[in-house]
């Protein structure tokens, strides 16, 4: 029970071992406590989902049928910080730059780019000019998805305009490290409404209601 893996193990045995401490919780006296049952890989799970795990606020922001699958796929990266920032890349060794590529100011982290950076402002600034939206404060991502002033179809349209923006932010971010040149956010801008544009027309077209016809039009969707 108190076996510690060696520094020099595999991550996989360094991940079963942190999952065996987690639960150390529930056992006592070398029996499982927290039910009448005895053991079994459901009543396990069960028992961890319940104690273990934090809740995901994320989750519907990235996993939505108005959000497309390469979008989702960088979205759950970034949420989970694993995207290949130079802050992690400076971790392992790979490069010793720091500064963000699209401002050359700031150190260059997941909070950075997708949060604080002047070039990703400029972006979501963009975006609610063109939605006719406003945020008090600093605009971020996830002041934009709680806004109150949308439901239903235009709330998922959000969510799907947020992510397409981060995407493109980061395939920005990549073109500028491999080929030394930035899009202007107005462009990057431009390229979402086109998508979106194209998306509606294409799949949402025959299935929206009145108002929300209206509140595309009013936005140059249709
Ligand atoms: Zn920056």
């Amino acid at each position: 029970m108190d076996y510690k893996p060696p520094c020099a193990s595999s991550w996989a045995w360094r991940k079963v071992c942190e999952v065996k401490e987690i639960f150390k919780a529930a056992y006592g006296q070398g029996k499982w406590t927290d039910a009448d049952e005895d053991y079994s890989i459901n009543v396990g799970y069960i028992w961890l989902t319940q104690h273990n795990l934090d809740k995901v606020t994320w989750f519907k922001s990235v996993w939505n049928k108005f959000i497309i699958p390469k979008h989702s796929f960088i979205l759950r990266l970034l949420n989970h910080e694993r995207l290949l920032t130079l802050d992690s890349l400076v971790k392992i060794g790979i490069t010793h730059q720091t500064n963000c590529f699209l401002c050359g100011i700031h150190a260059e982290t997941h909070t950075h780019l997708f949060q604080e950076c002047v070039f990703v402002n400029r972006c979501y600034t963009k975006l609610l000019e063109w939605l006719q939206l406003q945020v008090s404060g600093q605009i971020t991502a996830t002041k934009m998805l709680k806004m109150r002033n949308y439901t239903g179809f235009i709330r998922l349209l959000m969510s799907s305009l947020i992510a397409d923006v981060q995407y493109k932010v980061w395939t920005c971010r990549n073109v500028c490290k491999i080929e030394g040149y930035v899009t202007h956010p107005v462009t990057i801008i431009n390229r979402v409404k086109a998508d979106c544009r194209m998306w509606i027309m294409n799949v949402h077209v025959g299935r929206l209601k009145r108002e929300e016809i209206e509140w595309c039009t009013r936005r140059d969707l249709m």
